[in-house]
């Protein structure tokens, strides 16, 4: 099998196709590391981008305001679950979720119970790449040399039975494997800061999609004894699982959440982390051993919140979660042909998201199947990048019905070499 080929020179976008300096034109099928929404080069939001460069590029936020960042802050608490009215704005989605850790820790230490310190995060679960944001992501080949570096959690499975397939044969038992952790709490809620989840779909610890039970029933765990829920929607955000918000499938009301990535529709560098006004009030006093000090020299840049903006109004405009619910079911139309097929252990899906894993002996991440795989797809102009044995499609909200098939003629062209290499 050969692997992937050097780097993709890439010199312009074009709704969903990036086109190379030789003139390919590649489908983007992952939204550039899934941040793109609304297509690339999308004329409205390079205008607002232009003409909040034209007016003020940037200035600290410390002391200062400007109007793209209240405006942009109301207008999120105006779409978000209810509850979340206090945003803080930081720059990528490692650093949404470090707020959010030192939020949680500091929410208690200000209140007087400093042993709070002990996180509960999720088996498989992907956080980004700073010190806070591995420790509470899954031990794996990424965080694996930074081990000594990070602090403990406590880990929580994601038991079968509330995990979503397309195979109704791999349909779970009605159990209720959350009990462990209710008993866990009873022992040791005293120490414990906050719960942290990515809603829905665990993303780049494997693709795992949940039934919303599963989100109900933590929330209402956190809810008996008091515990903070953060939800990482940092990919999940912004349509990607078929609602705005991913925790609109329990529907649930996080005390924080964290967005980034299709937040500037993957233009600019932006984050922000959303609170709700208990955890907001703890901080807010004339003590100021109490302020939450943590500050980028990007934070809230302007031009990350005019596009921003331009992109919550193509949302509503285009009617944009409309069309997600349509590539929806176009999707699931193809997906459903993989499911039983020798060499798929399982298919899955979500809003946008579509995920075949394949049958690979457990080699997992480090299977030479995902580079030969997107080396084969590149070959036939379609920009994939499967995971080990994980293939998904994800593609920004501008592909239309006639390139979702061309996408799945593609991959299951790609399969079938691959069966005929296994026969
Ligand atoms: N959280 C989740 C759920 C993610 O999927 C990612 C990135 O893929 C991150 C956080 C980190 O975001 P960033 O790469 O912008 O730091």
């Amino acid at each position: 099998m050969k692997t992937a080929p050097d780097p993709l020179p890439i010199v312009r976008g074009e709704g969903a196709y990036l086109i190379t300096e030789d003139g390919r034109r590649i489908l983007d099928g992952i939204s550039s590391w899934w941040v793109n929404v609304h297509g690339h080069c999308n004329p409205r939001v390079g205008r607002a981008l232009a003409e909040q460069a034209g007016r003020l590029e940037h200035v600290m936020f410390a002391g200062c305001t400007h109007p793209p960042a209240v405006e942009l802050a109301e207008r999120l608490v105006s779409c978000l679950p209810p509850g979340l009215t206090r945003v803080f704005y930081s720059d990528n989605g490692s650093t949404a979720v470090e707020v959010a850790l030192k939020m949680a820790y500091q929410f208690w230490t200000n209140r007087g119970e400093p042993q709070r310190r002990t996180f509960l995060a999720l088996e498989h679960a992907y956080h980004g790449d700073t010190v806070g944001a591995m420790s509470a992501s899954h031990d794996s080949l990424f965080t694996s040399s930074y081990a000594p570096l990070l602090f403990r959690v406590e880990r929580i499975p994601v038991p079968d039975d509330y995990l979503a397939s397309m195979d109704p044969a791999r349909d779970g038992t009605a159990t209720d494997p959350l009990d462990t952790i209710e008993s866990l709490l009873e022992r040791r809620n005293s120490e414990i800061a906050a719960v942290i989840i990515e809603p829905m779909l665990q993303a780049a610890g494997g693709m795992f999609v949940w039934k919303p039970e599963f989100l109900r029933r933590l929330k209402g765990i956190c809810d008996e004894f008091g515990l903070p829920l953060i939800a990482d929607e940092v990919m999940t955000g912004f349509g990607r699982t078929g609602p705005m918000f991913a925790c609109e499938h329990g529907p649930v009301e996080p005390d924080l959440i964290c967005l980034s990535k299709g937040l500037t529709c993957g233009y600019l560098p932006l984050a922000v982390t959303v609170t709700s006004d208990r955890i907001y009030n703890a901080f807010f006093s004339d003590d100021r051993r109490k302020t939450f000090f943590h500050g980028h020299s990007f934070t809230a840049n302007p031009l990350g919140c005019a596009v921003g903006l331009a992109g919550l109004d193509i949302f509503a405009e285009d009617r944009v979660l409309e069309r997600i619910a349509a590539i929806e079911s176009k999707m699931r139309t193809r997906l459903e042909k993989f499911v039983g097929l020798d060499c798929v252990r399982d298919v899955r899906q979500i809003g946008d998201v579509g995920i075949v894993e394949f049958e690979t002996g457990g080699e997992g991440y480090l299977s030479e199947l995902g580079p030969w795989m997107g080396a084969e797809f590149l070959k036939r102009d379609l920009l994939l990048r499967p995971n080990g044995d994980l293939l998904y499609f994800m593609p920004p909200y501008v592909i239309t019905d006639e390139e979702i098939d061309w996408v799945f003629d593609q991959i299951e062209d790609v399969m079938h070499s691959l069966m005929q290499d296994r026969a």
